[in-house]
Formats: C-alpha cells, sequence, structure tokens
C-alpha cells in the first residue's frame, strides 16, 4: 500500500487493520481530520486493575524515487535473505507486530488486567498535525496508558552476530534559532568593519568552536556503563572517562571528530545549517541571517543556553531569535525502573542473547507527545545489520529492506513481550 507522506493517504492501511481486526471481533475506531488521512485505535479491555498499555505505529512512509528501486517499492518483493519496500524498517514492521499481537492475545484469551491499545497513526513523517499532535489534543483518553512501545529501537547485528539491543528512552528536544547580523549598506569598492557577512562568519565560526557542556541523565549514564562491558578495551576507556565526567580529554574530542552521535548526545548541540546573505558583488549588504539547527538535552534551560550562547557571540551586531517551525515537546526520560523497561530487557536477553542499551535518540520522534502528557514510552525494533544502512538499504534510504528472520522474530518477540507483560503485571 502506497501510504507515503506528502501526500499521505493513511486510509488504505487503516482499512486494512480495521478489516483484519474486526473480523477477530476486536472493536476498531477511527479519528481523523482529513478523511485520507485517518488514525485507527483498536481497544482489548482488560479487568481495569492496572492502566491500560499502548502499541503505536505508523501507517504512513517517507516518499521513493522509484528509478532507485530495483523491485517496485511498494511490492514488498521477498529476494534471498530480504524483504524489499518502503516501510519495511520504518514503520510497517511495528505496524504489523502491533498487528499480530492483538490478534494473538485476543485468539489465546489471556486474561488482561488493563486494556490494550493498538493506535496505528497517521503523518508521523512530517505532518503531526494528522496523527500524534491531533490525537494528544483532541482524543487523548482513546490512546491514554502507562506505558507505550513505539518505533525507536532496535537490535544490531555486526558481521552476523547480535551486539546488542537498543530501547529508546528519551529524546533530544528540536529548536531552531535564527541568527541575524546587522550592519552599514555600502559600495563594495569601500570595505566596511562593519560588514553584516564577516560578523556572522566570525559569529558562526565562534559557535562551532564552543564545546557546550557535557551532561548525563539517568538513559545516558546507563548507555555509556553498558556499552563499556561489550567494548573493545580502548572504547571501554573513553566510555569510562565519560562516566566519571571527563569534559575536555581525549576522548570528547575523539567522539568529535569520529562518533559524531556520541559526541552529541552527551550536550545540546548546535549545527549552523543555513546561511543567507547578499545579493550583488558591489553592495555590502546591511541584513544578514544564519539558522541554527538547536537539539537540547531534555532537561536543558533554553533561556539560560540563550544567554551563554549570547556571551560565546559577545557582538552587539549579532541578534538572536527562536525561529517558528514545528517542534515537539521537552519530557523527562522515561524510567528504567519500570515493570515495561524491565520485561523489554529480559524479553531481548531471551529472544536474541543480548544486553539492552536505553538509548536518547538524536532526532525527535512521536513518544515525545505522550511522554509530556506521562506516558512512560519505549521504543523498540527489529533486528539491523549495522551494514546496511551504510549500502543504502536503511530507513529512508533510496532502497528499504529487511531480513525475513529479523521481521518474524520481531513480530514473535513483540506477541511474546506482550503477554509476558500480563502474566508480568499479574503476579507483581
Ligand atoms: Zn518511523
Amino acid at each position: 500500500m502506497d501510504t507515503s507522506d506528502p501526500p499521505g493517504g493513511e486510509l488504505p492501511a487503516v482499512e486494512y487493520l480495521r478489516r483484519v481486526l474486526e473480523a477477530e471481533g476486536i472493536e476498531t475506531k477511527t479519528f481523523a481530520t482529513d478523511p485520507k488521512r485517518p488514525n485507527l485505535v483498536a481497544r482489548l479491555r482488560g479487568n481495569g486493575t492496572k492502566r491500560p498499555l499502548l502499541i503505536m505505529a505508523h501507517t504512513d512512509t517517507v516518499n521513493v524515487d522509484p528509478k532507485k528501486w530495483k523491485h517496485p517499492p511498494f511490492s514488498a518483493t521477498r529476494e534471498g535473505e530480504h524483504i524489499y519496500g518502503r516501510g519495511t524498517v520504518d514503520d510497517k514492521d511495528n505496524v504489523a507486530a502491533g498487528l499480530m499481537t492483538m490478534l494473538l492475545l485476543k485468539r489465546t484469551k489471556v486474561p488482561l488486567d488493563r486494556d490494550v491499545i493498538f493506535l496505528a497513526e497517521a503523518g508521523e513523517e512530517g505532518a503531526v498535525q494528522f496523527g500524534i499532535e491531533f490525537m494528544v489534543n483532541q482524543h487523548f483518553a482513546e490512546i491514554d496508558a502507562e506505558f507505550c512501545l513505539a518505533e525507536g529501537g532496535r537490535i544490531v547485528r555486526t558481521g552476523g552476530k547480535v551486539q546488542y539491543g537498543s530501547v529508546q528512552t528519551t529524546e533530544k528536544v528540536p529548536n531552531r534559532i535564527r541568527v541575524i547580523a546587522r550592519g552599514v549598506a555600502g559600495h563594495g569598492s569601500v570595505p566596511l568593519r562593519s560588514n553584516a557577512i564577516v560578523h556572522l562568519a566570525r559569529t558562526i565560526a565562534n559557535i562551532a568552536d564552543w564545546q557546550t557542556q557535557m551532561r548525563l541523565n539517568e538513559t545516558t549514564r546507563a548507555f555509556f556503563e553498558r556499552l563499556a562491558t561489550i567494548s573493545e578495551p580502548e572504547d571501554a576507556a573513553r566510555y569510562r572517562a565519560i562516566l566519571r565526567g571527563d569534559e575536555n580529554g581525549a576522548a570528547q574530542e575523539y567522539f568529535a571528530e569520529k562518533k559524531p552521535a556520541l559526541h552529541s548526545v552527551l550536550r545540546t548541540s548546535i549545527s549552523p545549517n543555513i546561511i543567507t546573505g547578499g545579493y550583488r558583488v558591489n553592495v555590502i549588504p546591511s541584513e544578514v541571517e544564519a539558522t541554527l539547527d538547536v537539539r537540547a538535552l531534555p532537561d536543558e534551560d533554553m533561556p539560560r543556553f540563550f544567554e551563554q550562547l549570547r556571551k560565546v557571540i559577545n557582538d552587539p551586531a549579532i541578534e538572536l531569535e527562536r525561529a517558528p517551525g514545528h517542534t515537539r515537546p521537552g519530557a523527562p526520560p522515561s524510567s528504567l525502573h519500570t515493570e515495561a523497561f524491565t520485561l523489554i530487557e529480559a524479553a531481548i536477553k531471551r529472544h536474541y542473547g543480548a544486553i539492552t542499551l536505553p538509548t536518547m535518540s538524536t532526532g525527535a520522534t512521536d513518544m515525545a507527545f505522550l511522554r509530556a502528557r506521562g506516558i512512560q514510552c519505549f521504543g523498540i525494533g527489529p533486528m539491523i545489520d549495522s551494514e546496511d544502512g551504510p549500502k543504502g538499504f536503511g530507513a529512508h534510504s533510496d532502497q528499504e529492506r529487511i531480513l525475513v528472520e529479523a521481521f518474524t522474530k520481531f513480530v514473535r518477540f513483540n506477541c511474546n513481550a506482550f503477554r509476558e507483560f500480563m502474566r508480568f503485571s499479574l503476579v507483581s
């Protein structure tokens, strides 16, 4: 089903899910601001002893360039060990696993001490006003839960060997900042010290040289502690240096150079990504600007961060402004001391024989909306060969694929984990 977004016609996927769920006697509802872009909510009723569990997955996908695909991008063609298709790892794997979990919980008549809710949401790929934002603002009671499981994690395999499972427990908060430089306009034949381009260029260089303060939270601390136990000695030493609070040593420099994602999870990060200014070679422009992509730690004090940034810039010709744009709310990390995390961790051990690393995404996900409303959220995912993304087969790539084995295992993992969940919560 082509549900690429934009334009995002999720209706065929929702109709399919509704048909399958209702054929098994599971009640469903749909909610939409645009009839072509519905969200589906299915619910299995428990005895209400505990607050519900939410399984969330998105039915839209990013776009495709069919010329780049060996197999038609919405055919789900199986070749060799893989299934090829847009959405195979983002996020129709979670949709399929969520659906099967609902069907199996129903068929096996597992006694439920809480409701299990399945939300197949629209618009995750950049149109949250049709999906999670709309559901949280208008129909929160339909999806309100104690815990939520959604995309955002994976089982990492390298060289055919499972290394670890990652479970997303928190994420950074996106912010956009405009940097505006103002100077006197003039003739290009008479250079001016006040040239706005020169001031902006200096400012960008100063920002790039500023290493923002490092700060660990429960998630990133556990991440580095556990990663150290499964890493080569040299890497492990770097992770332990970070855990000791080493802010300016060789480890930081190494991450900045070789492992930029690890450097980013340690701090609020700044990347200058747009710069505009000047329009004629013989005119000194009076105003130029740049836009910074700032990814804040979940607990960042943004007004204070602005003050620090101003000090780093230290130039009266420069003005800072929050730029408008869709963002996601900040929220505290989901706790590792919850029955949900304990259960997921145990299930990863059982199914894959691997350690679980709690992770903080540097990018934003729809779980941010739910965490901001007090739901403990955990991002999970199938087994992925770490070599596959760089070869061009990852999420959002020109081609996308999943291992058949990873897919079936992920479905089984979900079904068993949720069944366990019921047992777990009954005895706890
Ligand atoms: Zn996704």
